[in-house]
């Protein structure tokens, strides 16, 4: 079977697709990556070829040394993945050390993974040791509403999160550790990737100012829809803003917080909760 037949990758591919469908992806915006299980690794060896030098990320995680993982390109079109992947998404391989990849699949016509794979790859080895080894995936996409409410709240997980919780009664069922927020800085590099990463070990998610999303799961799905109701929730806060001009007349209350945790069995972060 063909490396893009299977199952794991075709679930890959879907996934940029629905991403492509939601709008979160103008142009090359956003990327995907997944850390494969060992099984998956061999189910694709047969078709692996080397056909990159290693190149150094300028930064290192030991814990993901020898790891192989599913990529975005840089400068690649999520709507493009599902028609060509073997140009639009590749599978690169981690040096022992945790310091540098190579390409063994995919990526054709000289093409590289996704120039946030630095905040990718310290997201994964931080996800990885927070949930034992359950966190594959990590996604980054440009959310609209959620990259505009960065231009009104104040830059603080506190302001997200309790923002996002109050705008649908699910919310705080889907992430009761609340959002991380990275404020502005430039993008693509070894910086953002290490102040990603320090969220990472507190948050599954991490807004990053007016510019996206990161979200981290231990499957397509999970990390899909967490992506998908931070984002409502965010389009639901600025309808509300925007319909009440900026005044509400009710909101979810603190009280209504801890009642839904104590029937759905999840524990929110204390420090959000007034
Ligand atoms: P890439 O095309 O390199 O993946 O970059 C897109 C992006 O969203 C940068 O933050
Ligand atoms: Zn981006």
């Amino acid at each position: 079977m063909k490396v893009q037949e299977n199952k794991t990758v075709r679930g890959y591919i879907r996934m940029c697709a629905d991403g492509w469908k939601q709008g979160w992806h103008e142009r090359n915006g956003g990327n995907l990556t997944y850390r494969m299980r060992p099984e998956e690794t061999e189910a694709c060896r047969p078709y692996f070829y080397v056909s990159s030098q290693w190149t150094d990320m300028g930064v290192q995680a030991e814990n993901l040394g020898g790891e192989y993982f599913l990529t975005t390109g840089s400068g690649k079109y999520f709507r493009n993945v599902e028609d060509d992947p073997e140009h639009n998404i590749g599978i690169v391989e981690i040096n022992e050390a945790g310091s540098a990849w190579r390409i063994v699949w995919g990526l054709e016509g000289g093409a590289k993974p996704t120039s946030e794979f630095p905040s990718h790859f310290l997201n994964h080895s931080v996800r990885k040791n927070a949930t034992g080894g359950e966190c594959r995936v990590i996604y980054h996409a440009h959310t609209p509403y959620l990259i505009a409410l960065t231009y009104l709240l104040p830059l603080e997980a506190k302001a997200f999160t309790r923002a996002l919780w109050q705008s649908a009664t699910e919310c705080p069922v889907v992430f009761p550790g609340g959002v991380g927020v990275v404020p502005w800085m430039v993008p693509g590099g070894a910086a953002i990737a290490r102040a990603t990463s320090e969220l990472m070990k507190e948050y599954d998610a991490a807004v990053w100012a007016h510019h996206g999303l990161f979200c981290s799961g231990p499957d397509f799905d999970t990390t899909f829809g967490l992506m998908h109701t931070i984002e409502k929730a965010a389009q639901i806060y600025l309808l509300v803003l925007s319909g009440g001009q900026g005044k509400l007349l009710q909101t979810i209350r603190d009280d209504d917080l801890r009642a839904i945790a104590h029937d759905f069995g999840v524990t929110l972060n204390e420090n959000f909760l007034n």
